[in-house]
């Protein structure tokens, strides 16, 4: 029997992050002394309070389905979130819990997009932003950039990119891939572009808001451009900031219109984020970024020390990180010192060589690069560092 898949299937791959992590996975079960830096999870244990607020939550009984949006109490949190952080005003029915951001993020491309409907993507980019419009039926309109203008759009290639058909713009700082943070004047000035596009929907990717390091602070688009709040939509949940990635809670805040049609979609395809996780998580919002110091001094202390190894090595350039915990070089002359094709032979040839496990560029749409996920403790990155440049 031939079993035939949806065409919609072929518009898009499984997620190379995922399927990254899961390779250098199975190669270390296997035996192999592999360092694993490719996927964006952070490597701590999530706190202990927000375990034991899960645990509380089973003795409970919060063991059943809740509303598909989320509990009332979890929204409040958030909503307190969002005004003690940025000073920013929701009510209860412009947020939406959902199970991880990345789920958020393709309820609002399915819930916005309709056939080639446009979407405007920095690239290099996060690995779901085109498949999730591709998912959708829309297009992607890529901005370019790279490390010569570190990796930030300019008002006039937004303007470039921006037509009569976008009805969605991805911005998402702290980046992943990249680590740059936009700051308050050139958010000012992209906000300026945007509010010449009322039919446009503003996607706030903050998933890295708590993770910035030294002088780079994170600014939010809504706190310089309060007029575009009406058709903005914060992303975000607790995956990065109190490492509970494997909990899945993520959340948007947005026009009611746009939440309620996220929410219609929730009740026919997942129902609520899993209620144990929803009551965690507003037990992870109480301990807020105060509570995530610890963290925040460790990986700025790997990054700075694995930009400082990268970039010893000859034929690699890369920008310091701002923000998040990705290093992002630019690899064209290893690739040639090495005489591979490209950043995907590039990263084969190092998982072999030397065991270490990275992301090629071409995921995130830039070829020539990859991406270095600081997400093992400082002596494993700057051993890898060693091992790639004891290749040359
Ligand atoms: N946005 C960005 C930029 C990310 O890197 C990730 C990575 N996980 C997500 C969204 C989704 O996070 P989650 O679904 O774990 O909340
Ligand atoms: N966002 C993380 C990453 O970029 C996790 C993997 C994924 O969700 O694709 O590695």
């Amino acid at each position: 029997m031939t079993i035939t898949i949806a065409d919609r299937m072929s518009a898009v791959q499984a997620s190379p992050t995922m399927a990254l992590n899961a390779k250098a996975k199975t190669m270390a079960q296997a035996g192999q002394d592999i360092i694993n830096l490719t996927v964006g999870e952070p490597d701590f244990d999530t706190p202990d309070p927000i375990k034991k607020a899960a645990i509380q939550a089973i003795q409970d009984g919060a063991t059943k389905y809740t509303a598909p949006d989320g509990i009332l109490p979890l929204k409040y949190a958030i909503i307190k979130k969002l005004k003690e952080d940025h000073g920013l005003n929701y009510e209860p029915q412009e947020i939406i819990a959902s199970c991880g951001a990345k789920h958020s993020l393709y309820n609002i491309a399915m819930a916005v997009l309709n056939p080639g409907d446009e979407a405007v993507i920095p690239c290099p980019y996060w690995v779901s932003y085109p498949a999730m419009v591709a998912l959708a039926g829309g297009q992607s309109v890529m901005i370019e950039t790279d490390y010569d203008n570190s990796f930030k759009i300019t008002p006039s290639k937004l303007e470039a990119a921006m037509t009569d058909k976008t009805r969605l713009v991805f911005l998402n700082s702290p980046s992943n891939p990249t680590g740059m943070v936009y700051s308050r004047e050139e958010l000012q000035k992209l906000a300026k572009v945007l509010s010449a596009y009322p039919k446009a929907i503003i996607i706030c990717d903050d998933i890295y808001e708590y993770l910035t390091f030294g002088e780079h602070e994170f600014t939010h688009l809504l706190t310089v451009a309060p007029e575009l709040k009406d058709r903005t939509v914060i992303v975000n949940g607790v995956s990065k900031s109190y490492a509970m990635t494997g909990w899945r809670l993520g959340y948007a805040a947005g026009p009611k219109e746009l939440i309620l049609a996220m929410k219609k979609l929730q009740s026919h395809s997942t129902s609520n984020p899993c209620s144990i996780t929803q009551h965690a998580a507003i037990e992870a919002m109480t301990l807020g970024k105060a509570g995530i110091a610890d963290m925040l001094t460790t990986f700025e202390e790997r990054l700075s020390s694995a930009h400082e190894a990268l970039t010893s090595i000859p034929g690699v350039r890369a920008l310091p990180a701002q923000g998040a915990f990705y290093l992002f070089p630019e690899v064209h002359g290893l690739i040639e010192q090495l005489g591979v094709a490209d950043d995907i032979a590039l990263c084969e040839l190092i998982l072999e060589k030397a065991q270490v496990a990275l992301v090629p560029g071409t995921a995130f749409g830039s070829p020539g690069h990859c991406r270095i996920s600081c997400a093992v403790d400082k002596k494993r990155v700057n051993e890898a560092l060693s091992r790639i440049r004891a290749l040359l």
